[in-house]
């Protein structure tokens, strides 16, 4: 027997920017789960800029996503039904169910949540992947010490908020990149920025370094990258001898645009050069065996409130192509998540 669920599905690919036009909320006929599967009712969906990538065909580390199909994307969920020993209906459990109202899946690729550590939501976002992300980039990759000065760009966003706490709890210098006089309030009130640059007030990248040079009067150490553009032009100059770069995402050039705000590839070899700099890129799949060292370090920190969080929550799942395409453009003011049915 089939019942009917809902689904949004790769409708074209963008060339440029994604629209709404992209992609296509629809019914279709849900299998029952067969041995070893979890029928599997979506509370929250987390929205991530990620998903422009695979709404590509061009070469990447991940597999696109084929025209007509499911979006892909993380969800929090309630077990409906099972056919696996690990769950039982009530049960709330989070994997890759893609943008569904209901989902078979099988059970060895979900994770069970405790519902009763934190807000469901929060195995999506600070308790999740952006900010086991925020962590690796700071931890591992950067190596942050305190006295450093770090420079984070958008630095309000779902991983931004959360490294930039974790380096003012470091005892780090911060300096964050954000859209908007209203983020940049939020960043240095909240979440413990030293000082803030609104991008929207910078023209180029020049203008970008003289602001960047004014907030970093010591230079910059560290650089956790998750924009490109006019900020990472920004950026290099302002970097001191044996600073690192954390290359985690450039949303400004997801589209192809902001492409004439790029650093010229010989102005930042040189840059590398001379001020013997290291930039790494890293992908967070690769660091998941971590995930539970993360969560030791960061759930307290959580609970007690030493780190807060926000979210930007777009009810129905029909409405998430406009809130995604919402938050590539940076409409979003901390984590973008779609409530796509109750939450218990
Ligand atoms: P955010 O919540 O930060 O949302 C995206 C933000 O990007 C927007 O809110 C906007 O912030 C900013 N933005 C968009 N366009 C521009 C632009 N032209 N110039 C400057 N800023 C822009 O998203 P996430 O925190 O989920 O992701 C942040 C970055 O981390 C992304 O690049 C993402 O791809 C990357 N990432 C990488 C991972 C990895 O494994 N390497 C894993 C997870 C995320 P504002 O309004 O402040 O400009």
């Amino acid at each position: 027997m089939t019942d009917t669920a809902h689904r949004v599905v790769l409708a074209a690919r963008p060339e440029g920017r994604a629209t709404t036009d992209h992609l296509r909320h629809e019914s279709f006929d849900l299998p029952e789960p067969g041995p070893g599967e979890v029928l599997l009712r979506t509370i929250w969906l987390s929205l991530d800029p990620y998903m422009r990538g695979r709404m590509s065909d061009a070469k990447s580390y991940a597999t696109p996503v084929a025209i007509d199909e499911t979006m892909t994307g993380q969800t929090v969920g309630e077990v409906i039904a099972s056919n696996h020993d690990g769950f039982a209906p009530g049960d709330i459990a989070t994997g890759m169910t893609g943008w569904t109202d209901r989902a078979v899946m099988k059970g060895d690729e979900l994770r069970k949540l405790d519902p009763t550590r934190a807000p469901l939501q929060t195995a999506l976002g600070i308790l999740g992947m952006p900010g086991m992300t925020a962590w690796t980039g700071l931890t591992r990759i950067l190596e942050a010490k305190k006295g450093q000065t770090i420079v984070i760009s958008a630095a309000t966003g779902a991983v931004g908020s959360v490294a930039g706490q974790l380096a003012h709890a470091r005892g780090l210098r911060v300096v964050g990149v954000a859209g908007g006089p209203e983020k940049c309030a939020h960043a240095t009130g909240n979440l413990g920025y030293d000082t803030c640059i609104d991008h929207h007030a910078h023209a180029d990248g020049e203008a970008m370094a003289r602001a960047i040079g004014e907030a970093a009067p010591n230079g910059v150490d560290l650089y956790f990258e998750n924009v490109g553009g006019k900020t990472l032009a920004g950026v290099v100059p302002n970097m001191n001898d044996h600073g690192r770069i954390a290359i985690c995402g450039m949303v400004a050039w997801y589209a192809g645009e902001n492409l004439e705000d790029a650093i010229s590839g010989p102005t930042i070899w040189r840059n590398l050069l001379t001020r013997k700099l290291r930039a790494e890129g890293f992908i967070i799949f690769d660091h998941w065996d971590r995930f539970p060292t993360f969560l030791d370090e960061v759930a307290p920190m959580v609970a007690d409130g030493t780190i807060t969080y926000r979210e930007s929550v777009t009810d129905g799942l029909e409405n998430a192509p406009k809130a995604f395409v919402g938050m590539l453009a940076g409409d979003n003011f901390g984590k973008t998540l779609v409530r796509v049915g109750p939450d218990p």
